[in-house]
């Protein structure tokens, strides 16, 4: 298939291109060798063997991976019955050992380079102390979510606890006096990492201070081990994720939230960049994020943001979210690219329609489960038998197990009343919609219309599918493309939940001559 080529195409562009990532993300810290070594140990025959994979495990004991050797192999004509042990070598798995330098406290206080310190991190920084003092408690409550996300590391050999060292940096001048920017370290734009320890400038907004320690700070933690071959749309979007957090008047921080609004994310701008974006051109299609380049993110906001939103997409998505969380353990090698192909291949037609529905209508609170379309392709309508079907006003687009043929002409009327919020009071809508409101240029409630073309269908052009044709309650037209039409009851996407009711749409086919008493067509 088409996108499959591609995809294959692909895969071998982002594995070379690994890891080079921009922000911080691309520079492999300087690494102590090779950090795996074989015991031997012997197990009882017949107890369970791991597989032989290095994912981590959810352990504070180092990670052994183990093979087992049947000693007997070496036998020509074993017909003994008499078995000896099997012999299993361990592999055990200790993550890198803390490579940070021990910093003099006292001389950088001198220059105005303060140190907090919290079992998770040490933060240097020149910026305000009261705010600094709050700081390394966020990476304290960030850094279960991050072992739940990514899994626990494993010990180094020295058992030491991870800790990261970062720097925050109101007069960058003073880090370079004091020695504590590497000459290593590439430019540093807003942020970078290395390691176990992260560079940034000081931001003006409380929240995006926070974010962008929490961004640099995911990236120490998911590629801490050696060898990482996750490709960078994945490594910049999952930080970005991780990073998207609110705060609760207790205090308690959720990470890995879709923002609800703009203005508790001051700063951040990731959804007002996709919001642009899909005004001026169509979205941009999964394997175009997918081949983002470690040089797309430099300087370039935009590339974030689409990584960053097909992560949500995945990681929010109903059906996507379990194979797409299990990632993280296939970050070491060229494994990842693998996982991730097999999450799309064989569903890849419709897991790219979802995501160019989610990108165009991506806004704060986009309500993932109501959103999400089940497709389900249309059967032909008869000129003699009218095709019925429900519309219900608290989903996004649904079929309508009709399929339209193009040039055909068909007429249409949706019947019932629904309500379109609950508060202040019932709003009350037929599929004309309500003439006091407008979403998107169309009266809330108004029967919306878009034709998806079925995935045999001969080059089928995936974005003929974002064209939304308001119908109304009744409307005839003839289709501008073949394939099924789905429906929806226009309201914003983040206000589905307190919509109640459906409507019942019933189309039927004119026949060709019957021109006469066309009242409306699409285009
Ligand atoms: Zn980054």
């Amino acid at each position: 298939m088409r996108y499959r080529r591609y995809y294959r195409k692909f895969c071998g562009i982002a594995v070379v291109s690994l890891l080079l990532a921009g922000c911080g993300s691309g520079a492999t810290a300087p690494q102590a060798p090779a950090e795996s070594e074989i015991v031997v140990s012997s197990e009882p025959s017949g107890s369970q063997t791991a597989s032989a994979k290095t994912s981590r495990k959810p352990s504070s004991s180092p990670v052994t991976s183990t093979r087992k050797t049947d000693v007997n192999n070496s036998s020509v004509q074993n017909t003994s019955s008499v078995k000896t042990p099997a012999v299993t070598l361990s592999e055990v798995l200790y993550r890198p050992s803390d490579q940070r330098p021990i910093h003099n406290n006292q001389r950088l206080a001198l220059l105005g380079i303060h140190c907090y310190e919290s079992p998770r991190l040490k933060l240097y920084t020149d910026i305000d102390p009261a705010l600094a003092a709050t700081l390394p408690a966020v990476i304290d409550q960030a850094y279960p979510a991050l072992e739940n996300y990514f899994g626990p590391l494993p010990p180094n050999r020295e058992g030491t606890e991870f800790q990261v060292t970062g720097y925050i940096m109101q007069n960058r001048e003073l880090f370079k006096k004091a020695g504590v920017i590497l000459e290593s370290l590439p430019t540093i734009v807003n942020g970078r990492h290395l390691g176990a320890q992260f560079w940034m400038d000081a931001q003006s907004e409380e929240y995006y201070q926070r974010h962008l320690m929490l961004h640099e700070y995911t990236h120490c933690y998911s590629m801490i081990m050696e060898n990482i071959g996750a490709p960078v749309w994945y490594l910049e979007g999952i930080a970005e994720s991780m990073a998207t957090h609110v705060i609760d008047k207790d205090g308690e921080i959720q990470f890995n939230v879709m923002p609800h609004n703009k203005e508790d994310f001051g700063g951040l701008g990731r959804i007002s960049l996709i919001e642009e974006g899909v005004r001026a051109a169509p979205p941009k299609s999964i394997l175009e994020v997918m081949q983002f380049g470690p040089a797309d993110f430099v300087s370039n906001n935009s590339a974030y943001a689409w990584s960053w939103a097909l992560c949500q997409f995945f990681d929010k998505h109903p059906h996507y979210a379990k194979p797409f969380r299990e990632l993280p353990r296939y970050m070491q090698g060229t494994q990842f690219s693998h996982k991730i192909q097999q999450l799309i291949d064989d569903e890849f037609y419709e897991i790219n329609d979802a995501w160019l529905i989610f990108a165009r209508n991506l806004r704060p609170g986009y309500d993932f489960e109501r959103a999400s379309v089940t497709f389900a392709p249309g059967l032909p309508i008869d000129a003699d038998a009218p095709a019925v079907a429900t519309i219900a006003g608290d989903r996004g687009w649904q079929s309508s197990g009709m399929q339209v043929e193009e040039g055909s002409t068909y007429e249409m009327r949706a019947e019932g009343i629904f309500t379109l919020a609950e508060q202040p009071k019932p709003w009350k809508s037929t599929a004309d919609g309500i003439s006091f409101r407008y979403f998107k240029g169309q009266p809330l409630g108004r029967l919306l219309m878009m034709i998806r073309p079925e995935s045999g269908a001969t080059n089928p052009d995936q974005r003929s599918m974002l064209q939304e044709y308001p119908l109304g309650a009744n409307a005839t037209w003839m289709a501008p493309v073949s394939g099924t039409v789905y429906f929806r009851l226009n309201d914003a996407w983040d206000e589905l939940a307190d919509n109640q009711g459906r409507v019942t749409v019933t189309v039927s086919r004119k026949k060709k001559n019957d021109f006469g008493t066309a009242s409306k067509t699409v285009d």
